[in-house]
């Protein structure tokens, strides 16, 4: 197994300098990786049409344009973010002044799964720069074009005492996890964030886990059936439905429901053509284990709409599944696939409470025009975040922190939030030494004795 202490070493030495603590350092640290990625936006989407056949619109929306708008936001605030906050103070502690400073951690660890390899990769780094820390990512080893050219981006502008990017799978992970971080983020499977939990323990390290699950997403009977039918489409055969936050399975509302499936089958002729597996723009899947795993789930339930795949191509169509119940191995796990399974409900009670039985999604998505249903369904399930009639926008904005809850993760990112994770926030009271105010202090006379 490869040991990394020498490079962390080397960081640390390179974080106790001071060299990252300075804003202009940042700035011009994110101006670099911006330039950077403008620079190398063509090997970028090259490289994912090699890994996943992403098409060059989704690439530069969901991979590069999303982080250049976050390098431009976080620069923008920056300074001010930076600077000690004055707070109140109260009367018990009259004479002095409260501050808080935000410091960096460190020494970061990132590491980042394959469905989105760059952005995933990139946008935790953003966040690590913008707080002064050095930061090592291991990106995907599923998807091995886009992080190469990733790894060979970040070697060209920064030094490996700054940023450092280590190639490689599991052992590469096991052997980074061994080091002492000071801090780790983390993004993929709820399985393997409890490793790097675990991992974490030993040294007390703070982490942030950006993991999954299974999120839902609800049709009610007053919906504005086409549209939500065209934005579940979108948000869920977007990169092939191997998104975290993608609609993973739908409630629909009984009375509504033949009207949704016309109206969705029409969306998805509307995105993806006649035959989505023929569509240059169509993403595919990322290997052959999931391409198997997701054909498993289409022996159970009725293919209503797709259905048709390529195996050699590692294709799959955009495809609903009704006749569905909680029972079925596609209901067990997060289907991180083109496959959306139906389940209809009359009363809504009932799917708060099917949704509560399982572990807390990281997305839920409800399509409803009446303001009581959205209050209801927003205060009475955990979720990380999400959207009321849409899906998955709510991650691209840097004004609303982005993670899970319980099972589907630990902290939040992106924007302010990025900032804020990335630092410590340390508290300091500075002390008047004009006058010495006596009430703290024993009083010798009148109150506690000496022994
Ligand atoms: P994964 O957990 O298999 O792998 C993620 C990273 O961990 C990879 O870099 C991998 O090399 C490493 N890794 C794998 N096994 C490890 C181990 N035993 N010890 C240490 N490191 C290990 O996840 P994935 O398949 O790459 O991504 C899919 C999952 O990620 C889905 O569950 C999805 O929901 C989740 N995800 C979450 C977000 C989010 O922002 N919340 C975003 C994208 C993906």
């Amino acid at each position: 197994m490869e040991n990394y202490k020498s490079l962390v070493d080397k960081q640390n030495m390179f974080f106790h300098s001071g060299a990252t603590k300075s804003i202009s350092y940042r700035l011009s640290a994110l101006q670099k990786l911006s330039d950077a990625i403008k620079l190398y936006e063509k090997r970028l989407m090259d490289a994912l049409k090699a890994d996943l056949h992403k098409s060059e619109f989704e690439s530069y929306t969901t991979e590069i344009g999303i982080v250049l708008e976050e390098i431009r936001f976080i620069q923008k605030h920056l300074r001010s973010w930076s600077k000690p906050k004055r707070v109140k103070t109260p009367i018990t502690h009259v004479g002095s002044k409260s501050y808080i400073y935000a410091e960096p951690y460190g020494v970061v660890l990132i590491i980042a799964p394959w469905n989105y390899p760059f952005q995933l990769a990139v946008a935790p780094l953003i966040g690590a720069i913008a707080a002064g820390n050095c930061a090592i990512i291991k990106p995907s080893e599923l998807t091995p074009n886009t992080s190469a050219v990733f790894g060979k981006l970040i070697n060209e502008i920064f030094p490996e005492e700054f940023v450092a990017v280590v190639q490689g799978g599991v052992e590469t992970s096991k052997a980074l996890l061994l080091e002492r971080f000071d801090y780790i983020f983390f993004t993929g499977s709820v399985s393997v964030g409890k490793i790097i939990m675990e991992a974490a323990a030993r040294y007390v390290t703070p982490v942030t886990l950006e993991l999954g699950g299974k999120s839902p997403c609800i049709v009610h009977e007053d919906a504005s059936i086409k549209l939500a039918a065209k934005r579940i489409a979108w948000g869920k055969f977007m990169n092939a439905g191997q998104t975290c936050v993608a609609p993973d399975y739908l409630y629909v509302h009984e009375n509504v429901r033949d009207e949704f499936l016309h109206q969705l089958a029409l969306a998805i002729k509307e995105l993806y053509g006649n035959e989505p597996l023929k569509n240059p723009n169509y993403t595919h899947i990322v290997s052959k284990r999931h391409f198997q795993r997701l054909e498993s789930f289409l022996k159970e339930g009725e293919i209503i709409i797709g259905g048709e795949k390529d195996e050699e191509r590692l294709a799959i169509e955009p495809t609903v599944v009704t006749n569905v119940t909680w029972t079925d191995l596609i209901m067990e796990d997060e289907i991180f696939g083109p496959i959306l399974p139906i389940l209809e409900y009359r009363q809504l009670p009932d799917v708060i409470e099917g949704i509560q039985q399982h572990p807390n999604p990281l997305a839920l998505y409800l399509f409803s025009e009446n303001e009581q249903v959205q209050d209801k369904v927003i205060t009475s399930i955990p979720f990380g975040g999400g959207c009321i009639n849409d899906t998955v926008y709510h991650l691209a904005t840097p004004y609303l922190p982005f993670g899970g809850v319980g099972r589907s993760g630990v902290g939040a990112y992106h924007g302010k939030g990025s900032f804020d994770t990335f630092s410590h926030h340390k508290s300091i009271l500075k002390q008047t030494t004009r006058f010495d105010l006596p009430f703290r202090y024993p009083n010798l006379k009148n109150g506690l004795k000496m022994i």
